[in-house]
């Protein structure tokens, strides 16, 4: 019976005890990236000549000269095999969110009656999975199903149990991306170009601007034994249904609260197992929601960071189950309190130093800081609708605009000092900046603080704040893969800095000094990028209507966010910063689109299989209760007294009527709604379809669900309730 199974799961997860962690002897600095192939180990199991090449490919973008794969391969493997490893995989990033691996062993045939272990460069190098299974948007055609994974050498390989882990990118056969790593790396590229041209107006020496990036992950807990009574949980990743808990996270006593021991045991272990594979975690906190947690490692060049993400993501669901724990990494778990984001802290810097720290002390810093700032700016603000195209999924839908994360709006928080500082350089007179004179210069900046803005001048509300030395990227979802945020925000970056140096090349070219001609292209822009500026509550109604007067797009429909995929700004920008073309932008939406319209047709049939034969049951069962009652009351007492005494029970027989049938008619109606939406050939109109007629029945019917959970006996509910799901003992 459903209800015994609701209380037997509910005290198993309230017995259930911490689990031990086997905590290495070794400090973590020294069983750090014990189990990756690093420049050290390099070192050590590469003959001399080839540990030089390696490290120019890593540091210098060299070509990985494939006349030494195989000599990498063999240091590789004896390594591995010291760790006890058989098997190998490529892992790469599908368009699905996860990662993707095949494993094969290392033996081969010997020849002689025997095996042998062999791994050899073409293997480490390159592979053939069929891609028919990964989705393509339909860029691949069935009869040519091949794909090639191909090492990226720049992430080095790694060792999970007995098997190798290279890193690769994905492509298909015609040499299209089926993945997120090679746009990420054409706009890494693209990004360090174009930086570096507009850093070296500023100092000669830079040769390399690197993007960085730190991201903070949220993640919720719940007890194994009640996600396990939540088909919703197990199949979607959120609760479809659940009353709000009495006590949530109104007492705001979670936040940066004690950590429970079983909860602090899976962070000790998570930590563990991710500083051993290179992932320098830093940070823990409880976050705002209850059982709502945070994990976030020290800043790493993008590419790395992204990997290193998606590895952590991985590691954190499969401990969980060690630890008795399911962790959902969806963007909103839970109803009526806060998502969970991840964070993604950006930044540039260069092979001499930073290139958006806060102002410096020559006035050259400070303008330099001014330029990679407002340019920053200019990308995020001409792209500011793909952006959040960007960051936007069914699941992340649910989180932006909910009064809790940054509105379905990119703007950007820039804070007191820097605003100020912007003013400044747009208004100040002309004759304070003659850069020329090592001596007389003087830009007459007020002087700034050292530490630019401190934690008092922070602006939780909006999406793209700036915190001191960098940009925090705020809207990104829990779940996403950070490489898609970050391949477009550095491409737009790009495409600034680009259009940056030509005029001011221009003006150079006609003869203005290189400082006055810096001066009023970045002056140009501070004027150009003001709209994107918002330094108020991005949380406020004010401003939605605001945003929409500063021609901000403010659209917060899914599927028809994706557009911004294909607008010619967008198409322009990617092709002519080299990183996607239209072929792929346009393969990458059907992609999307059918994502977002799977997504919400699963959920709608759980849905529909939780109010049918989950709830309406219970439900029913427990008005019959009540209807026996009356009668009974009914067949004791004289008709004034039975009318009184039934005169509650009567209500709630009605009321539980009322949403029982609203709930069976509309699941009817859902499920015919999908019918309809299912018969569309296009994916965008499919997936608009869905948006517009099934997802709103998923909330309005769930209402009614609700309030059923208040007025059913609680030893009848079967599912496990808010107020138990959200309390970790
Ligand atoms: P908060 O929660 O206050 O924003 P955290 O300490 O939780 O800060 O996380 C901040 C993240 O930003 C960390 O990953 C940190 O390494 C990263 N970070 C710090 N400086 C930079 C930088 N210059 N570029 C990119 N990321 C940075
Ligand atoms: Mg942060």
């Amino acid at each position: 019976m459903a209800e015994k199974l609701r209380f037997q799961v509910v005290s198993e997860a309230f017995k259930r005890q911490p689990v031990e962690v086997k905590v290495p002897a070794e400090r973590p600095s020294e069983y750090f990236s014990k189990y990756v192939f690093d420049k050290q180990k390099m070192y050590k199991y590469l003959p001399a000549k080839v540990y030089r090449k390696m490290r120019d490919v890593i540091e210098n973008g060299a070509v990985f000269d494939r006349t030494i794969a195989d000599e990498v391969a063999e240091g590789i493997k004896k390594w591995a095999m010291e760790l006890g490893v058989t098997h190998y995989t490529h892992w790469f990033q599908p368009l699905t969110e996860g990662t993707a691996e095949k494993h094969d062993g290392f033996v081969e045939h010997d020849w002689k009656g025997g095996m042998v272990e062999e791994f050899e460069g073409k293997l480490l190098v390159q592979q053939e999975p069929d891609a028919s299974s990964f989705p393509n948007g339909g860029i691949r055609s069935t009869f040519e199903a091949r794909g090639y994974s191909a090492w990226d050498p720049t992430s080095p390989v790694f060792v999970i149990g007995d098997t190798l882990m290279i890193p690769t990118i994905f492509i298909s056969y015609t040499g299209e991306a089926l993945d997120y790593k090679v746009p990420l790396k054409k706009a890494l590229y693209a990004v360090d170009k174009a930086a570096t041209a507009v850093a070296q107006y500023f100092n000669p020496d830079v040769t390399k601007v690197i993007s960085n990036l730190g991201w903070e992950q949220e993640y919720f807990l719940v007890d194994e034994s009640l996600y396990l009574a939540r088909p919703d949980l197990i199949m979607t990743g959120r609760t479809l249904m659940g009353h709000d808990s009495a006590k949530n996270q109104q007492m705001d006593d979670h936040y940066f609260g004690s950590i429970p021991e079983r909860v602090e045991n899976y962070m000790r272990d998570i930590e563990i197992q991710a500083l051993e594979l290179g992932i320098p975690c830093k940070t823990r906190h409880n976050e705002v929601a209850p059982n709502q947690f945070e994990l976030a490692p020290i800043f790493e060049e993008t590419n790395l960071a992204v990997d290193h993400n998606m590895l952590m993501m991985s590691i954190m669901k499969r401990v969980a189950r060690k630890h008795g724990f399911r962790c959902l990494l969806h963007e909103k778990p839970f109803k009526g309190i806060n998502g969970s984001g991840k964070h993604n802290n950006w930044s540039l810097a260069t092979n001499t130093g930073v290139l958006l720290h806060a102002p410096g002390k020559t006035p050259e810093d400070n303008l330099r800081f001014v330029v990679f700032t407002v340019e920053t700016l200019k990308g995020v603000y001409d792209h500011n609708g793909l952006l959040k195209a960007s960051i936007m999924s069914a699941t992340n839908s649910h989180r932006l605009g909910a009064h809790e994360a940054p509105p379905a709006i990119i703007s950007s928080f820039l804070g007191r000092t820097v605003t100020d500082l912007l003013e400044h350089v747009e208004n100040c007179d002309d004759n304070a900046f003659t850069m020329s004179g090592k001596t007389s210069y003087q830009l007459n900046l007020p002087s700034l603080p050292e530490l630019l803005i401190d934690n008092t001048d922070r602006n939780r509300t909006s999406p793209f704040a700036f915190t001191g030395n960098r940009f925090e990227f705020r809207a990104v979802g829990s779940e996403a893969n950070c490489a898609s945020a970050m391949l477009t925000l550095n491409t737009a970056v790009a495409e600034a800095l680009t259009s940056f140096k030509q005029r001011v090349d221009a003006l150079i070219d006609k003869g203005e000094s290189k400082n006055t001609a810096i001066l009023k292209i970045v002056r140009e822009d501070i004027k150009y990028v003001k709209p994107i500026i918002f330094n108020g509550n991005g949380y406020g109604e004010e401003w939605k209507q605001e945003a929409a007067r500063r021609g901000l797009d403010c659209d917060t429909c899914a599927p028809s966010i994706f557009d911004r995929y294909l607008d010619e700004e967008s198409v322009k920008m990617f092709e002519s910063m080299n990183v996607m073309t239209r072929k792929e932008l346009a393969a990458r939406n059907e992609i999307k689109w059918e994502t977002y319209t799977k997504k919400i047709q699963i959920e709608s049939r759980i849905f529909g299989d939780l109010c049918l034969n989950h709830i309406i049951p219970v439900v029913t069962k427990y008005q019959s209760m009540l209807i026996d009652n009356v009668s009974k009351v009914i067949s004791i007492f004289p008709k004034e007294k039975a009318d009184k005494i039934s005169k509650e029970n009567l209500i709630l027989i009605e009321r539980i009527s009322d949403h029982e049938s609203f709930i069976i008619e509309n699941v009817h109606k859902m499920i015919e709604a999908r019918k309809v939406a299912n018969r569309i050939e296009s994916e965008r109109e499919k997936a608009m379809a869905y948006h517009d007629t099934v997802a709103p029945l998923l909330e309005s019917i769930r209402y009614h669900v609700d309030k059923l959970e208040t007025i059913v006996d609680d030893e009848a509910w079967p599912l496990p309730k808010y107020r138990e799901l959200l309390f970790i003992r």
